[in-house]
């Protein structure tokens, strides 16, 4: 009796709070000033704290919060923790979440356009997607797309190229491809689908016990910082390169569109400038971390890099482009966004040559 009056009470309690922290729909002017106390939540792709991408995710919420000197406290919950990995689109367009951090080709299926905003087969590398997001055009086509989904996007993090992916046989030709099933997400799922592979989309927390079951054959997850962390190496040998499905793979930080134009524009600055803070954070942590665990994998435990060869990355070249062009031919808004990616990728390209590519050129 006593317990359920208890459970009442704190029941009670948080709805207040609730009431309190959602503010109403009563416009900014009632959000301003010194004592405003907003709690928000925030819905992950990620196990919590995984390295990267859930630390990405817990920084960027810690920043917030101190950022606005506790205006707004974020609170971040892991994949599974209010809902599965896939539905973080949903939990923020539909407001029981106010943000969500997440990477926007998990929405393929809602939005088709969706998957340039985070990685595009062949595509650009983090350097040349933040050009594109920031200075080329690219955010303003990414809120147009999600606008009405009723959610405002951010760049969230970058993990730089990826690797191609983790096969328990070698890959010498198309041939050793055809009739894998490989959890490969995105357009590149589309790209292998066109060789003979089948792909699968899974949450990355469920490619270990995937892999280690046989119910898949192969799988690219990201690049060793992560891949180790999830125990890739103990479940397939031969770790491939490069990540031509994800050259420079884009996170993204969802804000409920109704919760982030209710704020003060101080507050949306401040939301703004974290995301941008843990944009670059991210780049230089997948950087530096997946040197070293580059390293630990091939020296400590045995696994083989090797390239894809030159044939194999010619079929898989042909092959995106393909799917490329059937995307941008289905939906008028993958085409534009496309027109858009690949005039900024022909530019980048001609820079990058006498640029970026030179110079790595002559530091070898
Ligand atoms: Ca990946």
């Amino acid at each position: 009796m006593k317990r359920r009056e208890i459970l009442r009470g704190a029941g009670l309690a948080t709805a207040i709070a609730g009431l309190a922290a959602c503010g109403g729909k009563t416009g900014p002017a009632a959000q301003s000033g010194p004592d405003l106390k907003l709690k928000w939540k925030m819905a992950t792709a990620w196990p919590t704290n995984f390295p990267g991408l859930g630390t990405g995710a817990a920084r960027l919420a810690e920043l917030i919060t101190q950022a606005s000197g506790g205006r707004i406290t974020v609170k971040v919950f892991g994949a599974g923790e209010l809902a599965s990995a896939f539905e973080v689109f949903d939990l923020v367009s539909r407001g029981t979440v106010q943000m969500g951090h997440s990477a926007a080709y998990y929405w393929k299926g809602k939005l088709p356009a969706s998957p340039f905003f985070s990685a595009m087969p062949f595509g650009l590398n983090a350097q040349e997607m933040n050009g594109w997001l920031y200075a080329g055009g690219g955010i303003e086509l990414w809120r147009e797309l999600y606008a009405p989904s009723n959610l405002v996007p951010f760049p969230g993090g970058n993990t730089g190229v990826q690797m191609a992916g983790w096969f328990r046989k070698p890959i010498t030709s198309v041939a050793d491809l055809k009739g894998l099933k490989m959890r490969i997400p995105g357009l590149g799922g589309e790209v292998m689908e066109k060789i003979g592979v089948t792909p699968v989309n899974m949450p990355g927390g469920e490619i270990f016990s995937s892999l280690q079951s046989g119910a898949i054959d192969a799988a690219e997850w990201v690049g060793p910082y992560n891949d180790l962390a999830f125990g890739l190496h103990r479940v397939a040998k031969y770790c491939y390169y490069p990540g031509w499905q994800e050259p420079g793979s884009a996170l993204e930080c969802m804000v409920n569109k109704e919760a982030f134009e209710a704020l003060p524009k101080d507050l949306q600055s401040i939301v703004e400038i974290c995301c941008q803070t843990v944009n670059s954070q991210m780049l230089a942590e997948y950087t530096t971390r997946n040197q070293e665990a580059y390293d630990t994998l091939r020296n400590q435990h045995g696994v083989q890099f090797l390239p894809l060869p030159a044939d194999v990355l010619a079929a898989l070249r042909q092959a995106a482009t393909e799917v490329l062009d059937a995307a941008g031919a289905a939906d008028p808004f993958s085409a534009k966004v496309l027109a858009s990616v690949r005039a900024y990728q022909a530019r980048a390209k001609a820079w990058h040559l006498i640029s970026e590519e030179a110079f790595y050129d002559a530091r070898r």
